[in-house]
């Protein structure tokens, strides 16, 4: 089949020419029936690959019962999900939208609404240079993605920035405004950002000292990507608010924000949105954490995570690059020069999908259950690639 003319979406973004028709798993085929191995996988929402079985089991199982009944309304998954997600993270409540930005938005307003009823009318939030919390107004305020503030001012005021993995920094900003800190466990989209350790305990006892709310945005970290349920239990510590997106859904939109019975003081018609909790997208979230859940699949991701690792230390060394960076089945590749998008498009003509988020970083996001020989063949597709334009 052609492919049909682009001219009529708007012009948001850069895409190559294949047009993506079918995936299956770690693979994805374009409508030349080129096949390609995907270490991209929505940008880590295919938390089981491309049509998992599950999410395609729930997905026309729920389409034949209930879809959006509207939030009107209780609906069976939306309450199994609230619960299950509850049980997991150690939080009191769940609220559930579609998408990250949503849930941080959320995050936000729940933390504003907290600061005026319990923290003397505080409303500032206190996030990181480099981070990315979504693409609404207000998450954009909160991102610190470079060149942002300068694309559709004025932004909601009430945000400031610090360093990422500075704690003195952080300490420093927080003053009588201040309601809470806002940080991603590992800065997914600045390039796999991993903070120093202990960095997140620290934040803890920081904004327990001064009585401040701790968000963590575990959006593209969460739900096994880095090896644990959650990327924060690598250092103990629990949020008072987190969000999920990305992987919770195998593909579908649905994300959520939970927080812990100090946190959550939303009353009736502070938050809402036409999609939120329909039971399609709750019914096929809680066949992913089903997956995600069961006793193999972490200890998989952090094998599988080690081996790609490995790997990339070994490409590194092999290929003169910078370093290699990142936990479980979340991981980057510092080239040490600005051929990231060069070697992205020869990986794509050799068949294999993978993501440049900066100039000299490539990152790497598979499906939870890539194969060890899946993790080989992308590493030689990746050095060939690298050899050609690296
Ligand atoms: C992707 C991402 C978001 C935004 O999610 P969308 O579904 O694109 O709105 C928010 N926070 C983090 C950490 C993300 O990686």
């Amino acid at each position: 089949m052609q492919p049909i003319s682009s001219s009529y979406l708007m012009t948001t973004t850069e895409r190559p020419d294949p047009v993506l028709v079918r995936g299956n798993g770690s693979l994805v085929w374009d409508s030349n029936g080129h096949r390609y191995l995907d270490f991209v996988q929505g940008w880590a929402t295919n938390a089981l690959g491309h049509s998992a079985p599950e999410v395609t089991q729930a997905l026309t199982a729920q389409a034949a019962r209930l879809v959006a009944p509207s939030p009107a309304f209780f609906n069976e998954p939306l309450l199994a999900l609230a619960q299950r997600l509850t049980e997991l993270t150690g939080l009191h409540q769940a609220y559930v939208s579609c998408t990250g930005a949503e849930a941080v938005e959320c995050a936000i307003k729940l933390a504003r609404k907290w600061g005026r009823k319990q923290h003397h009318g505080a409303y500032e939030i206190i996030s990181t240079r480099g981070a990315f919390h979504g693409r609404t107004l207000a998450a954009m305020a909160a991102s610190g993605k470079p060149g942002w503030d300068q694309l559709f001012p004025p932004y909601p005021a009430g945000f400031t920035k610090v360093a990422f993995g500075d704690l003195d920094a952080m300490r420093k900003a927080i003053g009588a405004r201040t309601v809470a800190l806002l940080v991603e466990p590992i800065q997914g989209e600045a390039g796999v950002v991993v903070p120093p350790a202990g960095y997140l305990a620290a934040l803890r006892e920081l904004a327990d000292e001064h009585g401040l709310l701790l968000v963590f945005d575990e959006v593209q970290t969460g739900l096994g990507r880095t090896g644990r349920l959650f990327a924060h239990e690598w250092e103990g510590v629990k949020p008072d608010i987190l969000t999920l997106g990305k992987g919770l859904g195998g593909g579908i939109p649905i994300a959520a924000t939970l927080g812990n019975a100090r946190a959550c003081c939303f009353e009736t018609g502070d938050q809402g949105g036409t999609f939120h909790g329909a039971p399609l997208a709750c019914s096929v979230a809680l066949a992913v954490l089903q997956a995600i859940t069961s006793p193999e699949l972490l200890g998989h991701v952090r094998a599988a995570g080690e081996r790609l690792a490995r790997g990339l230390e070994a490409c590194v060394a092999r290929r003169g690059l910078l370093g290699s960076r990142g936990r479980g089945l979340l991981q980057a590749l510092e080239l040490g020069r600005p051929t990231a998008h060069a070697v992205r498009d020869a990986c794509l003509a050799h068949g294999l999908l993978v993501n440049a988020p900066r100039d000299s970083l490539l990152r790497f996001m598979p499906s939870l259950r890539v194969t060890g020989s899946e993790i080989d063949a992308m590493l030689e597709i990746l050095d060939r690639a690298l050899g050609e334009a690296g």
